[in-house]
This record gives structure tokens, sequence and C-alpha cells, in this order.
């Protein structure tokens, strides 16, 4: 296999975590009868733009289905940071009523839902049917459509050229980067602003987050690999955050390599050395990764274990990706944790894709008064153990899993 940026054939691999369903394929009680299909999951590394990559992936069509059920909406934490980032950037890029702010892969008009308050124009594009439709009723155009060359193009010659392009989370989910970097040329309006939030490579590997990999996500990014992809389509990286959001994202600013009013802050020049100086360009950093993993692995199956053993009562929070990936990745099963509570109501009264935990309501966690509750989106643990604070008064315990179990 090639490298997906830049052709380089790829020998080194990252970490193998052998197959798993697509992690946001829920199933209904009649899907628990039928055969389910698992995929290879394996991610590889480039030596020589060093982009962390999937191996073998599905067509995104595919997993993108219309029974997609993560919407952004559910997550308080998220919306504060929606929210908080609209108004920083409103004031920074001096956005009106005469601009136009795009976002890609808006899922249920979570963020944009801030612009329209303000009365800035803005669109979004989502390829997800369900999630497209609620966006919608908050009065939010969408664009049920990918993004890339193509549709950038099409947009454009009809004069749509944003001012501001916004893409949380979808960076790592195109399959093809080197189209969809080129459709963002394309379609910014001349000195316009391209803002891109991803999950920081270095945090994945520092922080045990191998939960955080799934089919769904293509690619695995430090800032030094996303500045090569961006350079090489004449957009320059002027600027660059690092957030604590997924267990730590960076949110990088970029404009066009002609756009000369916006100087290259430090901050660049800053993280790309502490890159290198933490070995992110150098074989090795990869190559320890499966490793940490493993020990990550054999520490929580040892637990779970264990309570079974004493006989206590083990139930999870949270039917998020990342749970998927970790309890396939350790093959967990109904057995060891009970069912998993989500305040989704799409989720409820399905089962998680390969362990099949059935996926509860909160109140079962108060009926049943479990010994532990494991969380699974630990990115959100405080959210969720203020909102759980309860299971003390039966002295319930939090687990944490990653990066090494903790147990409060
Ligand atoms: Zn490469």
């Amino acid at each position: 296999m090639k490298c997906r940026f830049c052709g380089n054939y790829l020998k080194h691999q990252f970490i193998d975590m052998v197959s798993a369903p697509p992690s946001n394929s829920f199933l209904t009680k009649e899907q628990l009868d039928k055969p389910e299909v698992f995929y290879p999951l394996r991610l590889m590394v480039c030596e020589k733009c060093w982009l962390v990559q999937i191996d073998e992936y599905k067509k995104s069509e595919e997993i993108f289905n219309k029974d997609y059920t993560y919407f952004s909406s559910y997550s308080k934490t998220w919306l504060r940071h929606a929210k908080k980032y609209v108004d920083m950037i409103i004031s920074r890029l001096s956005l009106n009523a005469t601009s136009l702010v795009m976002e890609i892969a808006s899922n249920d008009g979570y963020l944009l839902q801030y612009f329209k308050e303000k009365g800035i124009p803005c669109m979004g594009i989502e390829p997800s049917v369900s999630t497209a439709q609620e966006a919608r009723k908050k009065g939010i155009e969408t664009l049920e459509e990918f993004f890339g060359v193509g549709l950038a193009e099409k947009l454009s010659n009809e004069g749509r050229k944003p001012d501001l392009i916004i893409g949380n989370n979808v960076l790592a989910h195109v399959p093809n980067i080197n189209d969809f970097v080129k459709g963002l040329k394309i379609i910014l309006k001349p000195g316009g602003v391209i803002t891109m939030e991803f999950p920081h490579l270095m945090r994945l590997v520092e922080g045990n987050q191998f939960d955080t990999i799934y089919h769904e996500h293509f690619s695995y990014f430090s800032l030094h690999t996303v500045n090569r992809i961006f350079s090489s389509h004449d957009l320059v990286i002027f600027d660059v955050e690092e957030l604590p959001t997924h267990g730590g994202s960076l949110r990088i600013y970029a404009r066009h390599v002609e756009d000369n009013s916006k100087p290259v802050e430090q901050r660049v020049a800053a993280l790309l050395e502490k890159e290198k100086t933490r070995g992110m360009l150098a074989i090795d950093y990869y190559l320890g990764f499966q490793h940490k993993a493993d020990k990550v692995k054999y520490a929580f199956l040892s637990f779970l274990v264990e309570q079974k053993k004493r006989g206590k009562k083990v139930v999870a929070y949270g039917a998020a990706a990342k749970g998927n990936t970790l309890l396939n990745y350790c093959g967990v099963k109904k057995d060891l944790i009970e069912f998993v509570v989500d305040a989704s109501p799409y989720k409820q009264g399905k089962y998680l894709p390969g362990s099949h935990i059935p996926v509860v309501a909160e109140k079962e966690i108060k009926r049943t008064k479990p010994d532990y509750v494991l969380i699974l989106p630990w990115n959100i643990k405080d959210e969720i153990m203020e909102q759980l604070g309860y299971i003390h008064e039966w002295d319930g315990r939090f687990v944490v899993p990653i990066p090494e179990i903790e147990i409060s």
C-alpha cells in the first residue's frame, strides 16, 4: 500500500488491532441473530511524511449511511466548545452579515446554529442524511454531500466562496486527503481563512489513546504532516492552538499562500519544534505504540476479570465510537459489562457492534446500583462524573481506562 498523501510505499506498522466492526453500527435485536461484518483495523506509518494511516478501509459511503447515529448536540461539553469558538472567530475575523461561513461535516448544526443566532450567513455540508435533517430543522442550509474538488468547483462556479471554512474532526475522516485539501484551496475566498480541528497524533501516542482508532478515521496527524499537506496545495498554516478536546486536539488556521495579510505566528514554529524534540520525525516514536496499547489492554482486562470473580457488577457509560474500539480490541462481551448507558435515544434499545452489550437509559444505573461505572468517553469524564455523582450514595465507583486504568 502507498501513502495516502505522498505515495511512498508503506512498510512500517504503527498498530495492528486485527479487525473490528464499524464502530458506529449499533445493532438492533433482530441483527444480533445475523452474521456481523468485521473489517481489518491496522495502521501504518509513512517514514517520508509521517502520516499515520489506516491500511484497509471501507468506502465512507458505506459507513456514513442513513442509520448513522452520532449526533454532536448530545454532548454539552462539545456544544460549549463550539459556542466559544464561534464567539472567538467572529471577533478575530470581523465576520458580519455580508460574510459566508461554511462548515464541512456540519453534523446536526451544533456549531452553525451559533453563527445563525448572530445573523452571519452560513451553510453546512453533511453527507449523513439523519444529521443533515436535524440541521435543517434548526434552519441551517445543509448540502448532503461529501466535500472534495468536485463540490468545491461546483460551489465556486456558483460564486459561493466562503470567508471562513470550518472543519472539526473531519480531516481525519477523509479517505482522499489530497482531493479534500485541494478542494479547500479552490473554494476559499481570497483573503479567507480555514480552521480545522483534529486529534493531535502526539497526544494519541503519549496518552495511549488507541481507542480513538477506528475505520472512519483514515489519518492521524502531527502538525508537521498537516503542514506538509497544506503547503503542497498552496495553503499556509499561519497559526495553531493546542486544545483539550478529544484528549488533545490541534486547531490550525490556514490561508492562501498568496495572502500576505496574515503573518505566520511564532506558535507554528514552536509546535513544530516541540514535535521534533519528542521524536516525531523518527521511526522509533511510532514503532513502540503497539506495546503501550497492549499494556493498557491487559490491565483493563485484569480489572474486569477480577471484579467478575468477586461478584461485583460493572456497567459502562457512553456508547461512543471509542468505547467500541476499546471493548472490541480487548474482546470484552456482556458477561464482563452488563450494559452501557447512553443519553441518545437513537442508541437506546440497540446493541454495541461486536461486543453486543445492550444500550440502555440512565435510569438503569439508579435501578441496579452497580459497583463500578466504566466511563468510555474519557475525554468528557468530568462532565459524566458530575452527572452521575449519585453513584457514591451506594459506594459506587468510576473507572476510567485510558491513559491507564484509574478508579475513583
Ligand atoms: Zn507519506
